[in-house]
């Protein structure tokens, strides 16, 4: 943190995850337990404490409407109706005699009572091996937060329960909580934990939301209300900056929105290098709606679409005939281009409530994508027919996550047969010919590359992941951010190997990790030989530019001398030197 002299002004600099810069109001989004107060009242303070009780409960019922009605509004009454079971807990009057009850016989504060009983019936309902009764222990869970904030007079919590625009800061936010942010009133957010690569991050950089995460201890400074700067290209967030700081900042987004103006006019351009070689430049996508961004910036279609994020946010699991017309719409709007449909990469930082998954230590080494598909047949079959039929309404092409090995991808191949004949003898038409793939994202399977070529059609590198299992460090943990490095030499050699064993056998490899979308790292990937690079739709603009301002040649003799640098300090630098001597005004 830094102050600047003379001024309230505060600076907190994190990791920039999606460029822009905002400024507004902040909002504090409370997710942690909060501690505590334990406090002995005298007799005479009891009606005050039971009034104290009654305001809290109405202003949660109040907040829990607001949230309702909003998440109606934004993604159907269905969803929003996961409302109805948290108004119960604040209606439930055993639940509320009791804390009452407390209060008068023990004499001491409603916050501590009420925590009390309701961690007691929590814990006794997720003791009954029922899994409606252990969902509503996560409902009492998040009421009681609620409750005792208001008790406690701190700022509602919802992501979604603000009706003003303003930025977030939040200790963290799932990526469930990103999906839902609402793009008109988010002009940012910045979180206290995190790393480029979560899927937080992804969202915010799909939504085209300024942010930063690795904030550390921000939400201790920072109060609701607070006036605001964020700055998503060099993660810096400011707090009640100077009038001299918004004079700088209106200079430097001034040269930034020069340089999107002049990427808004290579937007229909064609994606070669400077030699002519065609580059394919696609998007990430996570949900259908995305599709407009997609068209937007240019991109050839679509290189990742996350389908998993259909599941998240719900208590229902979508059926075949939902997921075909997202998937459907999704192939009509890519057309002429492709599309690559990603079956379910659940687990990990993404939690289906709707699947009610045990809790795991080791969430990203777990029952996680390819892992928990073949272990849950009907609802794989479920997604590989919905996509088989989609098949028929533009080019679709399939990829399975986080295959380790040849073994795992035949397992699925012969699942998806089985959906193949019975949609034959239904007399469901289907692309006969569709294209399947495999993200390389574990190393075993970046290391087997050659095996799975003779079977596969296309590889799609995810360097998240493969950084991310490859140095053994968590994407999602801020404290070792500094320890993710994708110029690690041993990343450079896989992909090395990975592309090596694609052209021996006749295949396209492609990255649509976010290295993919990182200017200063894309020249390396397209000195490695990569075909294709799929990147969030907001950035492809900007990394088309790099890859028309580049030669191949000159990007091969790139990688050449980072393949034989030792340190991934060392190639970075490299990297940097050859983005900044090339197109320097979209280096931050
Ligand atoms: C990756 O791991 O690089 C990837 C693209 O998949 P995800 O980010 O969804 O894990
Ligand atoms: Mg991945």
């Amino acid at each position: 943190m830094g102050d600047a002299v003379g001024s309230r002004e505060k600076r907190f600099e994190g990791i920039a995850v999606a460029p822009g810069i905002a400024r507004g109001p902040a909002v504090i989004h409370w997710v942690d337990e909060e501690e505590i107060p334990y406090r002995k009242i005298e007799a005479s303070e009891l009606p005050e404490e039971i009034a104290r009780f009654e305001s809290a409960l109405i202003a949660t019922r109040g907040e829990l409407l607001e949230m309702q009605q909003k998440i109606a509004e934004a993604i159907g009454t269905t969803d929003a109706s996961i409302f109805d079971a948290h108004l119960l807990v604040v209606e439930d009057r055993t639940l509320i005699d009791e804390v009452l009850r407390s209060v008068e016989s023990d004499l001491h504060n409603v916050e501590f009572a009420f925590h009390k009983i309701a961690a007691r019936y929590c814990k006794s309902l997720s003791e009954i091996d029922d899994p409606y009764l252990r969902e509503r222990v996560v409902d009492i869970e998040d009421v009681t937060r609620r409750v005792i904030r208001n008790l406690l007079g701190k700022a509602s919590t919802g992501v979604h329960a603000h009706a003003e625009p303003h930025i977030i800061i939040s200790h963290n936010l799932t990526p469930s909580d990103t999906a839902l942010l609402n793009r008109s009133l988010v002009l940012g957010f910045a979180t206290e934990v995190g790393s480029k690569t979560s899927h937080t991050a992804i969202m915010a950089r799909s939504l085209g939301i300024p942010a930063i995460v690795g904030l550390h201890d921000a939400t201790d400074h920072i109060a609701t209300g607070d006036s605001l700067l964020i700055d998503g290209y060099r993660g810096i967030l400011i707090v009640d900056p100077t009038p001299q700081t918004l004079r700088e900042y209106e200079a430097y987004e001034e040269e930034k929105d020069l340089v999107e103006e002049r990427l808004e006019l290579i937007r229909d351009t064609f994606s070669a290098t400077s030699d002519g070689i065609r580059i394919t430049l696609s998007a990430n996508i996570e949900l259908p709606d995305e599709m407009g961004d997609v068209k937007e910036n240019g991109a050839e279609g679509v290189g990742l679409y996350r389908t998993e994020f259909l599941f998240l946010n719900r208590e229902t699991l979508p059926d075949e005939d939902e997921q075909f017309e997202n998937y459907r719409i999704v192939a009509e709007k890519s057309a002429p281009h492709s599309v690559i449909i990603r079956t379910l990469d659940i687990g990990g930082d993404k939690v289906a409530a709707s699947l009610d998954l045990p809790k795991e230590d080791n969430p990203f080494l777990g029952c996680r994508a390819i892992r928990f598909s073949l272990e849950h047949p009907a609802i794989f079959k479920s997604q590989l027919r919905a996509i088989l039929r989609a098949s028929k309404h533009g080019h679709v092409r399939m990829m399975y996550p986080m295959i380790s090995g040849l073994a795992e991808f035949r397992q699925a191949g012969a699942i998806l047969e089985e959906c193949k004949a019975e949609l034959r003898s239904e007399g469901k038409p289907f692309d006969e010919k569709l294209e399947v793939g495999v993200m390389i994202e574990v190393p075993s399977a970046a290391l087997a590359a050659d095996l799975l070529a003779k079977e596969v059609q296309f590889f799609s590198i995810g360097t998240n992941d493969l950084i991310q299992y490859t140095i053994a460090v968590d994407r999602v943990n801020e404290r070792i951010a500094h320890l993710y490095k994708p110029t690690h030499p041993a990343i450079l050699r896989l992909i090395k190997m990975v592309v090596e064993a694609a052209r021996a056998n006749g295949i396209w490899t492609g990255v649509c990790g976010e290295m993919a979308g990182d200017i200063v790292l894309a020249p390396l990937l397209l000195g490695l030989g990569i075909d294709e690079l799929s990147t969030s739709p907001t950035l492809v603009p900007r990394v088309k530019k790099a890859v028309q301002s580049v030669s191949l040649v000159d990007c091969q003799d790139l990688a050449e001398k980072s393949l034989q640098a030792n340190t991934s300090s060392d190639i970075l630098q490299l990297c940097v030197d050859f983005a900044r001597s090339r197109y320097d005004e979209l280096v931050s």
